[in-house]
């Protein structure tokens, strides 16, 4: 049992950290509570090939082992979580294009993807269904017979992270809605931006997760060609999207660390730096117990992060040891970001320190790609059918 970082993961997170450091830490307060988009840094992870972290070698990208998958998005995190959103999607999105897409759409559009020149998000959740993804209404009908005949889809898809920048954009649909069970019926359209009748509508207000856009996406008769079915085929679209979040719980674990080691970070300056009663905040018992516990949860969370991460680099499926590190490292980070905050006294509840972020950017982390509650369902199923052990 090894529980070091190999030499290549620790100089690519050094060099992450110096990145993160130099180019986020300092900006991220003022561009986040001014809702500047980050175009700099944008530009800057361009430069660093993050675009292209999931994305094969053959085709341009970097395609780092998943625990350095993980050290991406906790390090970006530490500096501002909105930030990993931007990279956390278009990952999502380009790890399925890669593994599901046809050779085709995998030389169309992942040279491009990987260098960021192209970036792409992925458009699940609709208004009236999120968890329940099989009770999506978007439905894309074939106009004409042959297997050319072009799709039209007609829908609307919310809260979808860089819809404004995304081409293309992979959309759930249902291909046939009266199928039984639904997933047989759904397939994923990777779908134009400038393709005519899709708009993207309303930026839609939010606690956190400032930096990158989530919006609200509407698709009015928008022609789709046949080409465009990810994979060729249809019926499979809920097992490449689901498949996909599989990475993504990875990425919102890592995230939740880096929030966590960020909240742990301001709380032990501010422990040593504030006084009260002539000493500072630090000696006081109370104090101490608090910074404790959050040092021990955030360890915690790291190392289930990086176990998940490493598990999935043997090739194992792992989606209960995903949903374990997702749900306990979220939890982690909403605990410690409050933790933090009652460290800071009143000054935690001030925009003019970093608490107040890691407290609003926090929850989501309990919500994206499976709610704590659902994921706690899926490794209990597992567990009981015999799929998945512990111990
Ligand atoms: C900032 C942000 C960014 C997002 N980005 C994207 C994106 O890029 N693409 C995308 O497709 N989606 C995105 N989402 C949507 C996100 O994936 C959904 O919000 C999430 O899946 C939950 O769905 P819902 O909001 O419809 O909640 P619901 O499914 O309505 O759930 C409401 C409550 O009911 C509980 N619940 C529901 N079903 C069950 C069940 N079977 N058992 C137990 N409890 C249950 C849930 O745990 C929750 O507490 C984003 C959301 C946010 C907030």
């Amino acid at each position: 049992m090894d529980f070091t970082l190999s030499d290549e993961q620790r100089l690519y997170r050094d060099s992450l950290r110096d990145f993160v450091d130099r180019e986020i830490v300092p900006v991220a307060r003022d561009w986040e509570r001014s809702g500047r988009y980050p175009t700099e840094i944008v530009e800057s992870m361009r430069k660093l090939g993050l675009f292209g972290l999931a994305i094969p070698e053959q085709y341009g990208g970097l395609e780092v082992d998943t625990v350095s998958f993980a050290l991406t998005f906790e390090e970006i995190s530490r500096g501002w979580m909105g930030i990993a959103g931007i990279l956390g999607s278009h990952s999502v999105s380009s790890w399925m294009i890669a593994h599901h897409g046809t050779p085709e759409q995998r030389d169309a559009y992942l040279p491009e993807l990987a260098t960021g020149e192209r970036r792409t998000g992925i458009a699940l959740t609709e208004p009236g269904a999120g968890t329940d993804l099989q009770g999506i209404t978007t439905v894309a009908r074939r106009d004409g017979t042959g297997p050319d005949a072009d799709y039209v889809i007609t829908g609307t898809k919310t809260w979808i992270t860089n819809a404004r920048h995304a081409d293309p954009l992979p959309v759930l649909v249902k291909t046939d809605p009266k199928a039984e069970p639904a997933h047989r019926g759904m397939s994923i359209l990777l779908v134009a931006a400038d393709s005519p009748g899709y708009e993207v509508t309303q930026d839609i207000g939010k606690l956190g997760y400032k930096g990158t856009e989530s919006c609200e996406v509407v698709l009015d008769e928008v022609r789709v060609p046949s080409s465009q079915l990810l994979g060729g085929v249809e019926g499979r679209g809920l097992q490449q999207a689901l498949s996909s979040l599989e990475t993504g719980r990875i990425n919102i674990a890592a995230r939740s660390v880096g929030i966590a080691q960020r909240a742990y970070d301001e709380a032990l300056s501010y422990a040593r730096d504030r006084t009260a009663f002539k000493q500072p905040i630090g000696d006081f018992q109370a104090v101490q117990l608090r910074l404790a516990e959050i040092a021990v949860q955030l360890q915690a969370a790291r190392l289930m992060t990086y176990w998940a991460a490493s598990r999935m680099d043997d090739g194992v499926r792992m989606d209960t040891e995903s949903g374990m590190a997702k749900i306990f490292a979220s939890e982690t980070a909403l605990q410690c970001a409050t933790d933090a905050m009652r460290i800071h006294g009143g000054y935690g509840y001030s925009t003019e320190f970093e608490v107040e972020r890691l407290y609003r950017d926090a929850p989501l982390m309990s919500i994206g790609e499976g709610t704590n509650d659902v994921l706690r369902t899926v490794v209990a199923k597992s567990l009981l059918a015999g799929t998945a052990s512990v111990g």
